[in-house]
């Protein structure tokens, strides 16, 4: 709660006159943070603590998060969770008022975040004032989830329209709008059937997917090499590697937008609390068992807001040779746990992907994982094991790899983007490593290598041509459809007409909600797409007609709860070149004869100690497409004993006290 007050911009932003847009873009960004209700209501002076009234705050935005469900009996999770349901609760609420509170400073208006035990006003009045509970006695009842509720409240002098309190009726909304989630609420029948799912399980039966012993993509373990986070095109844009303009874009495009602008407040804040001391006096001996250390690990991770989870040992490649300024990294753990978050299908079906709140999409998800890695290992370090989150802002290891291995999905024609049969492209990963002792998942088939093989849609569709439209190359030692990894990062990193740029999971056609609350069609397709296999040539062709045919990748314009702002010298104002409004293109023709991306394999990255910039050689880049192998002839290379390519070699550091460490 250190970041409660939100930072009060040097200007009002360019907000819309009417009260109620106002009133959708504030609560669209609480339901979007994942509150379960939220109400707006005038502040009566009643409501305020003794001496407490904040002056200026005249209205009140109220929130409500549902309590986590309790592991198992004979979960080992229930003796973590039992005592910190409430807490977890309070966490997440209050997590989400600050957030608002952030958006609200940076639209330039005073707003305050309240929740237990740090508030100043009586949030439970409140509460039943916005129309998001109801007193019953001394108890205050939400109609939906009765007291399994965590409130959280905003004052603030933004004026907003407000909402009515409920009439005081117990379940009275808990008909059949409730069951069939009429109005595109969750429905009672999907709340059903995810609570008869065990707790160590996600909302989706991944255990119905086909495993395997290794991913479906060729990875040639001996031969992948570790290399730098200096490497990766953002790390190279803020080294000035792309030029000045989008070095200085660098800086600002994750706060493009003043929700991500509050995000990121908490994202950093995070940071310095990601390492800490291990619990040395613990006694460890009960967590002896690793089938049940797992189930409870991802219990946990479920109770705190994770989407999907899997464990996998962490091969000695997913580990960064350098970080930060070119410290060698030495592998310090064996186990990854690998969280997904969905980036929220309801937001995306409402964005073209790129325009201004794709960059928030990222870091809400970037920020909800920070959070939920970081109490893990801030817990498991407290029960005597070594843990850290690796987060996007600080992370020792790479995570597509680990998502690979931990079974969470296949690698896509999106190039370094896994993809999961249920969530699709849609999400954003943050892992856990540890030493605690785990047992590992394997890895995925769900046959995508098919499906991408057959569609081409996200390279299509992408506003700056980086995805191929060919076949897989071998990059590094990983099979992969190479992405132009510096042309997507400089569209992102400077893209006028929105913040960054997600296009390729918004159009993807595995970008869907399978859940009862989806269409049929959708449960059927996931269905087939996972179980009939077999059917891959029949059914890969109808489904991606279809779903250019129906439409989808479309924008829906009633999902556009946010406002269309930019973050400009602090201050939020309307875009001068306006907003990206793509749709989809489903006559565009692509040139699969020939290749223009540029590769920056191994022995192309800037070193890892080198501060100063590295320009990029598009024109070297592009020529190294000559020297890469198809997966074919590196399986004869390697079965015939031959050496792994010269370009799979790093550059070494410029000072060779660097040298990584193996
Ligand atoms: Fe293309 Fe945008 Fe996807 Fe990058 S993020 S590959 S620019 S669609
Ligand atoms: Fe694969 Fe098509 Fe999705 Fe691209 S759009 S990742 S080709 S399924």
């Amino acid at each position: 709660m250190s970041f409660r007050n939100g930072e009060v911009a040097p200007g009002r932003a360019q907000v819309p006159a009417d009260l109620r847009r106002r009133a959708v873009d504030i609560k669209g960004n609480a339901i979007f943070l994942d509150a379960a209700h939220v109400g707006i209501c005038r502040i009566p002076d009643t409501a305020w603590y003794e001496d407490r009234e904040i002056p200026g705050h005249r209205f009140a935005v109220v929130l409500a998060v549902e309590k986590c469900r309790m592991p198992e009996a004979d979960n080992p999770a229930y003796g973590w969770v039992e005592p910190a349901r409430d807490d977890i609760a309070i966490c997440r609420a209050a997590s989400i008022a600050v957030n608002i509170a952030n958006y609200i400073g940076a639209l330039g208006f005073a707003a305050t975040a309240h929740a237990a035990p740090v508030s100043e006003v009586d949030i439970e009045r409140l509460a039943v004032l916005s129309g998001i509970a109801c007193r019953f006695g001394d108890q205050v009842l939400s109609p939906f989830l009765d007291d399994d509720i965590a409130l959280a409240a905003v004052t603030t002098e933004y004026a907003l329209a407000v909402d009515l309190p409920l009439a005081p009726v117990r379940h009275a909304s808990r008909g059949f709008r409730y069951w069939w989630g009429i109005n595109g609420a969750e429905s009672g029948r999907e709340r059903n059937r995810r609570r008869c799912r065990p707790t160590h399980l996600s909302a989706y039966p991944m255990e119905q997917v086909r495993r395997v012993d290794r991913p479906t993509t060729l990875i040639i373990d001996d031969e992948v090499p570790r290399v730098p986070k200096r490497a990766s095109f953002f790390d190279r844009a803020l080294a000035g590697d792309l030029g000045e303009r989008t070095r200085r874009q660098r800086w600002r495009f994750a706060y493009k937008h003043p929700t991500a602008y509050g995000y990121m407040r908490m994202i950093q804040g995070m940071v310095p609390i990601q390492d800490g001391a291990v619990n040395t006096s613990a006694d460890i001996r009960a967590y002896g068992d690793p089938a049940a250390n797992s189930r409870a690990v991802k219990s946990l991770s479920y109770a705190l807001g994770a989407d999907l989870t899997g464990i996998c040992e962490i091969p000695r490649y997913a580990w960064y040779s350098h970080v930060g300024e070119g410290q060698p990294v030495t592998p310090y753990h064996r186990y990854a746990v690998v969280m997904l978050i969905d980036q929220g299908y309801d937001t995306m079906e409402g964005a073209s992907g790129d325009d201004w709140i794709s960059g928030s999409q990222s870091m809400r998800a970037y920020m909800r994982g920070a959070e939920i890695a970081g109490i893990m290992a801030e817990f498991l370090r407290g029960i005597g094991f070594s843990a850290r989150p690796q987060t996007n802002v600080d992370s020792h290891v790479l995570h597509i790899p680990l998502i690979l291995w931990a079974g969470l999905g296949e690698l896509s024609r999106i190039g370094e983007l896994v993809l999961n049969p249920f969530v699709g492209p849609r999400f954003k990963s943050v892992v856990m490593t540890t030493d605690m002792p785990l047992e590992v998942d394997r890895p995925v088939d769900f046959g995508l290598q098919y499906f991408c093989n057959h569609c081409l849609k996200c390279a299509r569709e992408c506003p700056c041509d980086a995805i191929p439209v060919t076949h897989t190359v071998m990059f590094n030692g990983y099979e992969m459809w190479k992405i132009d990894a510096e042309r997507c990062a400089r569209y992102r990193l400077t893209n006028t007409r929105g913040a960054a740029c997600g296009r390729c999971m918004k159009t993807c056609p595995l970008n869907k909600v399978p859940t009862v609350d989806g269409p049929l069609l959708h449960r059927i397709g996931n269905w087939l797409g996972i179980h009939a296999m077999k059917l891959k040539p029949l059914l890969v062709p109808i489904a991606t007609y279809l779903d250019d045919r129906l439409g989808y990748g479309r924008r829906n314009p009633v999902k556009q709860w946010w406002l269309d702002l930019e973050m400009i010298d602090g201050v939020a104002v309307r875009p001068a070149a306006g907003a990206n409004q793509r749709d989809i293109d489903y006559r565009r023709k692509l040139n699969t004869s020939r290749e223009k991306i540029a590769y920056y394999p191994a022995s192309m990255m800037p070193p890892p100690d080198q501060k100063e910039p590295c320009a990029v050689d598009r024109k070297a880049a592009k020529a190294a497409a000559a020297i890469l192998e198809t997966p074919q002839q590196a399986r004869q290379r390697v079965a015939a004993g031959g050496a792994k390519p010269l370009h799979y070699i790093p550059t070494p550091p410029l000072d060779p006290v660097n040298k990584a460490i193996d």
